[in-house]
């Protein structure tokens, strides 16, 4: 299949609701990115998380940016869990963002995502940029809402393994959940992989609802 690369992607917003979102939905394409296309822009932006999850985040998003020229991590501390609440709050904040320099890829969460805190940023994702190519990423939990993704980014399997092995060692919090393992990760990802040909087998996936061809 005839494939779109990143060349005229410059500035990248990625856009998590918890400390490690970003990582599982989009990790192996920011460290495919931070290879492929070091000069790009990637602002990331963690809307809750305090404490050791705050320092976690932290963590990770550096690693996860090493290899990004330009990047910068914000992180908020809207109260888990409680997104649809805080709406009008999250919603100033993304009026906020919305200054910042216009980017060509937004990085947002599943539109139908089971998690309330996940779909608050979703909508309010394209309701603040409304010319923009926005991939939503999906996350892989317990309601078991993994749908039919269109869109595929191979990764290479080494950029994989990094971002399991990320995961595993910044989250530490998270490891007694029984849902945080390394096989669903990268079980997912070869499931992508799969059903995208991937020269690699292994993938991320993405819903793109727009997208403009020139
Ligand atoms: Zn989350």
């Amino acid at each position: 299949m005839i494939g779109f690369s990143f060349d005229n992607i410059n500035n990248v917003l990625c856009l998590g609701a918890h400390s490690d979102d970003i990582e599982i939905g989009c990790g192996g394409t920011l460290l495919r990115l931070a290879r492929q296309r070091p000069d790009i822009k990637v602002t990331w932006v963690v809307f809750s998380g305090k404490g050791a999850r705050a320092s976690e985040a932290k963590a990770s998003a550096q690693t996860f940016l090493h290899g990004i020229k330009k990047s910068k991590i914000i992180l908020k501390q809207f109260r888990v869990s409680f997104f649809p609440f805080e709406g009008k709050a999250i919603k100033d904040y993304f009026e906020i963002l919305k200054r910042l320099p216009q980017p060509d890829l937004i990085f947002t969460h599943y539109r139908d995502d089971r998690h309330q805190d996940h779909r608050v940023l979703s909508d309010f994702a394209w309701n603040t940029w409304r010319n923009h190519l926005v991939l939503e990423y999906e996350v892989p939990k317990y309601d078991g809402d993994l749908g039919v993704p269109n869109v595929f980014v191979p990764v290479p399997e080494d950029l994989c393994r990094e971002k399991v092995d990320n995961l595993c060692r910044f989250f530490r919090t998270q490891n007694n959940k029984h849902w945080f393992a390394s096989e669903t990760f990268l079980g997912l990802m070869r499931l992508r992989g799969m059903e995208c040909a991937s020269p690699t087998n292994y993938a991320e996936a993405f819903y793109c609802r727009k997208l403009v061809l020139e």
